[in-house]
This record gives C-alpha cells, sequence and structure tokens, in this order.
C-alpha cells in the first residue's frame, strides 16, 4: 500500500534533529580573545568557561578540553585501564562513550539497557559483577539527556570497588534526586560538541573533585610537560587542551542552558500530548527523581503497531501496513519533508567492531542467547525482551527537537507522523 502524504508542502527551511543556538554574547567574548590575541589554549575564556561548569554542575574541578571524547580518554587513563582489562560499558549509547576504552588496550564488556530510563540497567550490572568480578571500571552514559539510575549504580560500583566514569556528555543540566548529573561518577565527562543541548562547536571537560585528577589532566592534555626550564618529559602526553576562542562560545552559551532546557522540556510535552491515542510513548524517565535536560526527544513504537522492518549491517527494508509503522518509514517520511530524525543510537554489542565483546543482559551472559536471530527477539524470564537495546533500536527514533522549530512546525511534524499510522 502507498501511503500519500498530500496535506503538507516540504518545509521550506529544514527542521534539524538539534543544531546550534547563539545568543551574541558567544561572540563579544571569541571578539576578546582575538582583539587581545589570545588566540591560544590558555585564556581567561577558559578560565571562565570552566568556572562556569563548576557552578553549574556543582564540582570542584573542570578540565577544558577540545572535546567530551578527549575528556572520556583522560578519564580511562585516570582510571588505569591497562592493555587487557575489562571494562563494563553502557551498551545503547554513542561509540565515544566506548571507543576510549579501547584507546588504552581496554576490552570493554556491554551492559544492556533498562526500559524504564533507556540507560545502563543497574540489574544487568550486578549481573555483570557476578559474571567478572575482577572488572574496576564502569563507563556509564545517560542517553538522550535523561539520567539513568545514576545512585543504584553508584552503590553497586562502590560495593565491587570500582571506579565510575560518567558520560553526561547529553545531558548538562539535567538533575537525579536533585544533583546534577557529572557529579556522580569518581569523574566525568561533558561535551560541547554542535548539536548538544549548548555547544562552543566543539569542545569538552572533564569534571572532578579531586585536586589531583584535575592537575593530571591539565598535564597530560598540555603534552605532559615536567616542571623544567626545557621540555621534559616522564609522561605520555596528548594535545587535547580546549581553545580560548571555543571557550569564548561556551562561555557565552552557559547563560542560556536554562532557556534551552526549558524549549526542549516544552518540545518534549507537546510530542507527548500530540501522541496521545498513537501506539507510541516518549522516550521515558521518572518524574519523582529525575528531571532531564530533554535534549532530544523520542519515540518507541508499541510492538504490535510495528509493520515489518528488517535492518542488515548497513540497509534496511520495511513493508508499510495499514495500521502500522516504524522508525524506517516514519524516518524516511520526514526526510520528504525536509524534517531530520535519527534512529536510536545503535547498541555497541550489535556494531561490528565490538561483536566479539562482552554482553550481559539483567539475566547474566546475553551473548549465548542473542547471537542468533529470533523473530521477535529473544524473550527473558519476565515474557519481555531480553535484548533491551535491540528492542530499543527496532522500535524506536530520535524526532527532530531543535530548540528553533516552531510550536506551528511541530504540529505538522506530529501531523506527518500521526499519518503514517494511518
Ligand atoms: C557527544 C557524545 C560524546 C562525545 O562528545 P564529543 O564532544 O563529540 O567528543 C560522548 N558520549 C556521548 C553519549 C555523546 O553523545
Amino acid at each position: 500500500m502507498f501511503k500519500q502524504n498530500n496535506q503538507f508542502k516540504p518545509f521550506e527551511s529544514r527542521i534539524w534533529l538539534s543544531s546550534p543556538t547563539m545568543h551574541g554574547p558567544e561572540m563579544e567574548y571569541v571578539k576578546e580573545a582575538y582583539e587581545t590575541n589570545w588566540m591560544s589554549t590558555v585564556g581567561a575564556n577558559i578560565n571562565e568557561a570552566e568556572r562556569l561548569a563548576c557552578e553549574k554542575t556543582g564540582c570542584r574541578y573542570a578540565v577544558a578540553l577540545s572535546a567530551g571524547t578527549a575528556a572520556l580518554h583522560m578519564a580511562v587513563k585516570l582510571a588505569g585501564v591497562k592493555p587487557g582489562d575489562k571494562v563494563f560499558c553502557s551498551d545503547m549509547t554513542f561509540d565515544a562513550t566506548v571507543n576510549p576504552v579501547a584507546y588504552e588496550g581496554g576490552v570493554p564488556v556491554f551492559i544492556d539497557t533498562e526500559y524504564d530510563t533507556w540507560n545502563m540497567d543497574p540489574e544487568a550490572l550486578e549481573k555483570a559483577f557476578e559474571l567478572y568480578p575482577d572488572v574496576k571500571v564502569v563507563v556509564a552514559a545517560h542517553l538522550y539527556g535523561t539520567p539513568g539510575k545514576i545512585d543504584k549504580i553508584r552503590e553497586i560500583c562502590d560495593r565491587y570497588g570500582a571506579f565510575l566514569i560518567e558520560d553526561a556528555a547529553e545531558s548538562l543540566g539535567a538533575t537525579y534526586k536533585g544533583k546534577q548529573t557529572g557529579t556522580f561518577g569518581d569523574v566525568s565527562a561533558i561535551s560541547f560538541n554542535g548539536n548538544k543541548i549548548i555547544t562552543g562547536s566543539s569542545g569538552g571537560m572533564l569534571l572532578t573533585n579531586d585536586k589531583e585528577e584535575a592537575e593530571k589532566v591539565r598535564k597530560w592534555s598540555t603534552q605532559a610537560r615536567e616542571n623544567a626550564p626545557w621540555y621534559q618529559h616522564e609522561e605520555l602526553g596528548y594535545n587535547y587542551r580546549m581553545s580560548n576562542v571555543i571557550a569564548g562560545v561556551v562561555r557565552g552559551q552557559f547563560g542560556y542552558l536554562e532557556e534551552h532546557i526549558a524549549q526542549k522540556k516544552a518540545i518534549y510535552e507537546r510530542y507527548q500530548k500530540g501522541f496521545q491515542g498513537l501506539p507510541v510513548s516518549m522516550n521515558p524517565y521518572d518524574p519523582e527523581h529525575s528531571e532531564p535536560n530533554f535534549w532530544l526527544s523520542c519515540l518507541l513504537i508499541e510492538e504490535e503497531a510495528m509493520c515489518e522492518q528488517v535492518r542488515g549491517e548497513c540497509r534496511v527494508l520495511y513493508s508499510p501496513e495499514p495500521g502500522k509503522s516504524c522508525p524506517t518509514e516514519i524516518l524516511e517520511t520526514l526526510a520528504k519533508y525536509n524534517a531530520e530524525g535519527r534512529p536510536i543510537w545503535k547498541p555497541m554489542h550489535m556494531q561490528p567492531i565490538y561483536r566479539m565483546n562482552g554482553f550481559v543482559t539483567r539475566e547474566g551472559n546475553g551473548r549465548a542467547k542473542t547471537n542468533a536471530y529470533i523473530e521477535g527477539g529473544v524473550k527473558g524470564k519476565d515474557g519481555r525482551p531480553l535484548d533491551v537495546g535491540m528492542d530499543i533500536f527496532q522500535r524506536g527514533l530520535c524526532l527532530p527537537s531543535d530548540n528553533k522549530m516552531t510550536a506551528e512546525e511541530q504540529e505538522r511534524i506530529i501531523e506527518i507522523i500521526r499519518q503514517c499510522f494511518e
């Protein structure tokens, strides 16, 4: 069946998933750097951006770096990961969460996702420590700006004496039980990449309460110079420091974080209301304990309302069906109307590069059970899919969540999606 959506013309200017929004002060700080010739990796903008990050999150030290990925790499070094060491990592996330483990020769073991928050399942983490009691490092991300059950994860790490790296790249400004994400880990990473809630065009920071750790990262990220009259080196160094120009943009953006969050929250709530009656739900959070930053609004299609969709490694096929839809149909339809959505992060345990790594579900070692393809997926004892990440990847998608999208434009997006289910 061919579904026609003739009611609308494509959007004249593209509706983005999430694009940078500048306000004015950013340019002033960049100009100041330029006019004073502080075009370097030292300067007032860097110091100020770091201070603002501490003020916002409540952490004691922030080290401004070239990217969130660089911050995660430094975090993995601080954790002392050595070649061959296994590290428990979020599974359904951006690959930048886990690649830094591999940079140091560590071996990620992926922990399955929970339906409650779409983040690391504490139950699966507990199982993982039973299977691999020697593991000493955990990397946990907060997906799409929704805090995971980070206090539970923290408690499990403490019990097993593990170092917790918190990847708060997507969740700056979000809180769990009143505390900012980025302050639960032994060290944490935030990002100012172009599509994040606030941006420097690029950039990131490592957050910590430990002065010595902050100083180590300052040193490593600026080529690891020793205190000597010449360039003296005892350790491997990196060129990871943030530029004072980029820091000017970050500095200017900090004042607009709350405004961006409010806009993103309004977008989430408008979708939630607009989809009433459709066989879908939004990316969930626990309103009693957490306040997300609502960076991306996402959709999950009920199993009964999924038309057939088969994904290979790089291509996908689906067959449209009346009353049903699938992420591919919705994404392709949005694209036809000049609007940008995105599939859910494809779980790391499904990625060819990490296909041989361990994967732990809430019932234990998931590799043996989920590697075989079974129609509808492998079910757990509770009757729900055992591989939660695979299931959310199959049925979920990220919606256009740009804070410059107008309410009228969003109403059209909602209507376009509704028509996919007709
Ligand atoms: C964006 C992102 C990163 C990496 O940040 P960059 O600044 O782009 O290097 C890491 N983890 C997650 C979950 C991200 O979304």
